[in-house]
């Protein structure tokens, strides 16, 4: 009779999720395309501003970018991420501004937009997102060929 054996092999490696995956490539495709037009060899900086409201995990995104930028222009680059504090509108009074979060230390992972985000003036919940939803490429800094080749 065989006897199968089962073992357990301890990984413990980070998955980029692929909210923060197909981000870095859109990210890599924006950068490795003006780099071309300026016949860079290398991206060595990106410096992005990434929104509140995004839900986008800094290290996450870094590690991501790490990972789909092999075999690009981009590969290697040093990523440096600013975030953009989110705002909020509210319907009710017409408050326009930063928001309060309701619970403090929630995890970004499981928050739901709709209902977290409160008017710091009146409490309503009736409120619109109007900032820090996106990510922005802010600069990159490129190496050019030798001009004397
Ligand atoms: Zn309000």
């Amino acid at each position: 009779m065989n006897k199968s054996q089962t073992i357990k092999l301890d990984l413990y490696r980070r998955i980029p999720s692929l909210h923060e995956f197909s981000t870095a490539v859109g990210i890599i495709e924006t950068i490795t395309d003006v780099a071309k037009k300026h016949n860079a060899t290398r991206i060595q900086k990106v410096e992005l501003i990434v929104g509140e409201f995004t839900m986008l995990n800094a290290d996450q995104l870094i590690f991501a970018f790490e990972i789909a930028s092999e075999g690009t222009l981009a590969a290697g680059a040093e990523v440096t991420i600013t975030e953009q504090k989110g705002q909020i509108e509210c319907k009710d009074c017409k408050y326009k501004g930063d928001i309060k979060k309701k619970k403090k230390n929630v995890d970004h992972l499981i928050v739901d937009l709709t209902n977290i985000f409160e008017c710091p003036k009146c409490k309503s919940n009736n409120t619109d997102i109007s900032g820090g939803r996106d990510i922005y490429v802010n600069n990159i800094e490129v190496e050019l060929p030798d001009k004397n080749e």
